[in-house]
């Protein structure tokens, strides 16, 4: 038996990508209901969508 080529799992159905949340850093991995916006998705949830460019601004957004 040949050794598996790693390189082009893509369409492997068992492969799902991950990229880490711009915000927390968490790593994502692939969802169905991301299936179509992928490549946008960038927060691991809501919470880290709210809190984008809350980074190094903390206080500037209150919303108390
Ligand atoms: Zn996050």
């Amino acid at each position: 038996m040949a050794p598996p080529r790693n390189r082009e799992f893509a369409g492997n159905k068992s492969y799902l990508p991950s990229k880490p949340c711009a915000v927390c850093g968490r790593t994502m991995t692939w969802r169905r209901a991301w299936a179509k916006t992928w490549d946008a998705v960038r927060y691991c949830s809501e919470r880290c969508r709210r809190n984008r460019g809350a980074v190094g601004a903390a206080g500037a957004a209150r919303d108390d």
